[in-house]
């Protein structure tokens, strides 16, 4: 280590604009494409989530299987506990 640790003067990342616990500034670097560092990733403000008409059939589908799981766990169950 000689203590260089960016080569390149250039800072392609932002500092994050996340505020820590005692109120100040966060001084990591922002994540890629962020404002905010892996910390404060949950302070950026996002849009909210678009509607999903096209994943209704596939939550409804998720549930189906996850009650399928559920029942060939409770067999299972069942089976091996005599
Ligand atoms: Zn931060």
């Amino acid at each position: 280590m000689d203590g260089a640790r960016h080569p390149f003067k250039e800072r392609a990342v932002a500092q994050c604009q996340g505020i820590t616990r005692k109120g100040d500034q966060c001084k990591r670097d922002a994540k890629p494409k962020s404002s905010y560092c892996a910390i404060h990733q949950d302070q950026e403000v996002r849009p909210p989530d678009p509607p999903r008409g096209d994943m209704e059939w596939d939550s409804d589908a998720i549930m189906k299987a996850a009650l399928g799981f559920a029942l060939v766990g409770v067999i299972l169950l069942l089976r091996f506990r005599r």
